[in-house]
């Protein structure tokens, strides 16, 4: 940590319980944030914290990011998708996009302007990315866009997506091209359902639609077509990172609250962490979150210096991921039937822990990834 870290973090912790907190039950129901709520975030420089001052960023690093991912977990903010716009789409178009293109769309996402996705998954398929039936092809100085993507996180709400698409449909990894499209200069484009789902309540997640989508062909990213199934890899382990300490961060917050839960309330005329069944379950809990941490900050360490592998990276996320469920499963537990209500914190926790197992790669195909480094 650093002043500038520590400034961050409470400017953060700041904006999220004024703004955030009092919102969750609303942006539930009706699945995703306010609009708003990103403009106000970038108006207080919490967008793009990651990316250079040059394009309307913040000027700082993934240690700026990760500070970011902690004060959401603690304020219980599963809703917004920040991680996916900042720390992901943004960075696509910082390592790939032209100084144009870099200056034409990064001070738009910095300023909650624009909102970023990135659609890769389709009905079809997830893992086997090689595979995606989505086509861009080129027609002159435009390319035709033509399929479906589902499970996009931010899908319902954002103006810029990063597509995932063959331009080159007979071949396999070497045809794939990542193209922005900006949905309000885009026509064709079209948003179907935001997805109902048993945890990430708040959270935008939708299906999105291209029909004959035009765009222009130097919305291309990258030197030349077929380089993105390379740039994917090159970025995940990033992605991946982002879970794993949006999943540490999770690990604490929840033996946080179970701790106060237990301290408070009594069975048998004595408190909870009184018997020692309860002391023992903390005891692991506890242990699970210090020595994830230790791991993950190595990570964030290795990344800050531009040294995390993508092997590395997929067992931060396999493993935290995997601690997170079994933790916050074992608190659940703790707070007896009120860990089942809703309304309690560490029920929704419960809940919006499953999906990390899934998204960002399942951690099959982590296990496949680090298997294939041994
Ligand atoms: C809430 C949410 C948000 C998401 N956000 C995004 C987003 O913003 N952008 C995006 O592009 N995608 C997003 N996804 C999609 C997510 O990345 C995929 O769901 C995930 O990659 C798995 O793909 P799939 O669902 O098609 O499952 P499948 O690929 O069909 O896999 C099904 C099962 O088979 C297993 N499997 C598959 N291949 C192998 C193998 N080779 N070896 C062993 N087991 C295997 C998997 O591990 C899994 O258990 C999101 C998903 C969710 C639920």
């Amino acid at each position: 940590m650093t002043d500038d870290l520590d400034q961050l973090r409470q400017l953060a912790r700041t904006f999220l319980e004024k703004e955030s907190v009092p919102n969750h039950e609303r942006w539930a129901a009706q699945k995703q944030v306010d609009r708003e709520f990103w403009t106000k975030a970038g108006g207080l420089g919490l967008l793009c914290v990651s990316v250079p001052e040059e394009y309307g960023g913040g000027g700082g690093t993934f240690a700026h990011e990760a500070v970011l991912l902690e004060e959401q977990a603690r304020a219980g903010d599963s809703a917004w998708g920040n991680s996916v716009h900042s720390g992901i789409v943004a960075h696509y178009i910082l390592a790939y996009g032209t100084e144009e293109q870099k200056h034409r769309w990064l001070p738009k996402l910095a300023s909650g302007e624009y909102v970023g996705a990135i659609a890769m998954s389709e009905p079809g398929g997830g893992s086997d990315l090689q595979n995606i039936k989505t086509r861009a092809i080129r027609r002159g100085d435009e390319y035709v866009i033509d399929g479906s993507k589902t499970f996009i996180t931010n899908g319902a709400q954002a103006e810029l997506v990063i597509v995932v698409a063959k331009t080159d449909p007979a071949q396999g990894a070497t045809g794939i091209s990542l193209l922005v499209v900006e949905a309000p200069l885009t026509s064709g484009f079209r948003r179907g359902r935001v997805l109902d789902k048993i945890g990430l309540k708040g959270q935008d997640t939708a299906e999105l639609f291209f029909d004959d989508v035009r765009v222009p062909a130097d919305n291309l990213l990258g030197a030349s077509e077929g380089q993105g199934f390379i740039q994917l890899m090159q970025q995940l382990p990033q992605e991946r990172l982002i879970i794993a300490v949006a999943s540490v961060a999770g690990i604490e917050a929840a033996v946080e609250l179970t701790v106060d839960y237990v301290k408070d309330r009594t069975a048998f005329g004595r408190e909870l962490i009184k018997f020692q069944n309860t002391r023992f379950k903390l005891a692991e809990c506890a242990t699970e979150a210090r020595v994830t941490r230790a791991f993950v900050d190595e990570c964030i360490q290795a990344h800050l210096k531009g040294e995390l592998d993508v092997p590395t990276a997929a067992m931060a996320k396999w493993w935290s991921t995997e601690r997170l469920c079994v933790v916050v499963d074992e608190c659940v537990q703790l707070f007896g039937g009120y860990g089942y209500m809703t309304e309690y914190p560490i029920a929704r926790a419960w809940a919006d822990a499953r999906v990390q197992k899934i998204y960002g790669g399942t951690n099959e195909i982590m296990k496949e990834i680090i298997a294939r480094s041994l």
